[in-house]
């Protein structure tokens, strides 16, 4: 044997215990899917993203009590640099360092690149891209210090190949895929790593929204979108479900994915292999 690391122990049910992860954009869809596999794996949890305060109150609690652990939340807008960094700052100073950072947040929209409004361009671009650089830049002081430290952020299957009518949607998803190596290559000897998870098409609230937009931008009917545009790339012909994401959350947080650093994971039902 000529390996240097120590042997990998297999996973344990609950491998996450201690730790504390921040799951952006997390009262909905792949993000809330993220925060339960995290936290069914024993990691205690923040939650951030829009909603009523009755909803995600609820959905805390529900959490809490499924699990045992802790679960907060705060509601730091993604668009907004300065929130961001005080969510991270207050996290750090109230609850726990953040060992584990979910970069999920997340908006789309769809049009013609030529009428692509300006405003929704600049909106995509900040929650989906530089959200992600502010929450890296602001956790990665203390995990480079603690010397542990996990970076997940939701890319897409448009992080690797792009779709027509959603430019920034691909640019944004495209740049995090840069900034996934950058940040893996700045941290690979500090016990710190920096993936994405690249799914295809998941069944949430933002999937429903681009429904009923493709419907006008291409003249079809709902059940025509679904089966001859969202569905069509990805041979599984099935919508991913977030729980399998969450999966592969719960995988690259274990110490078993620690040589795992600067790539992506499809979980695409086979999209990208075309
Ligand atoms: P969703 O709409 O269900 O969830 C988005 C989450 O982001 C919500 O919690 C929402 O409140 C939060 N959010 C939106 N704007 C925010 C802001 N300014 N500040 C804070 N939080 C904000 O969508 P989803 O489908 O679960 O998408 C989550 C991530 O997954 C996104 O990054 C998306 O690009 C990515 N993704 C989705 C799919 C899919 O098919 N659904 C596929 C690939 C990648």
């Amino acid at each position: 044997m000529t390996s240097q690391a120590s042997p990998v122990p297999p996973v344990p049910v609950r491998s996450l215990a201690g730790r504390t992860a921040l799951v952006t954009g997390s009262t909905s869809g792949i993000g809330l899917g993220i925060a339960r596999a995290l936290a069914a794996a024993g990691a205690d949890i923040v939650l951030n993203g829009f909603g009523d305060a009755a909803g995600i109150e609820r959905l805390r609690a529900e959490i809490a009590t499924e699990t045992g652990g802790a679960v907060g939340f705060i509601a730091a807008d993604m668009r907004k640099p300065e929130q961001i960094a005080a969510m991270i700052a207050e996290v750090e100073s109230r609850i726990a360092p953040v060992d584990i950072l979910v970069n999920n947040a997340g908006i789309q929209y769809v049009s013609p690149v030529e009428s692509f409004p300006l405003d929704k361009w600049d909106e995509i671009i900040a929650i989906n891209l530089n959200a992600v650089f502010h929450g890296i830049r602001a956790v990665l002081p203390g995990m480079k210090a603690r010397r542990w430290g996990r970076i997940i952020n939701t890319g897409s299957a448009h992080a690797l190949v792009a779709s027509p009518f959603k430019s920034a949607y691909v640019s944004a998803k495209h740049g995090v895929m840069g900034l996934t190596k950058v940040v893996a290559l700045e941290t690979a000897e500090y016990g710190v790593t920096c993936n994405s998870i690249c799914p295809g098409y998941v069944w949430t609230p933002l999937v429903e929204t681009q429904i009923a937009d493709q419907c006008t931008v291409h003249n079809k009917s709902r059940e025509e979108v679904i089966h001859d545009i969202l569905l069509a790339p990805q041979p599984t012909r099935r919508f991913v479900t977030v729980e399998e994401v969450g999966a592969v959350a719960v995988f690259l947080a274990s110490d078993g994915a620690r040589s795992i650093t600067g790539t992506s994971i499809s979980v695409d039902g086979g999209w990208i292999a075309r």
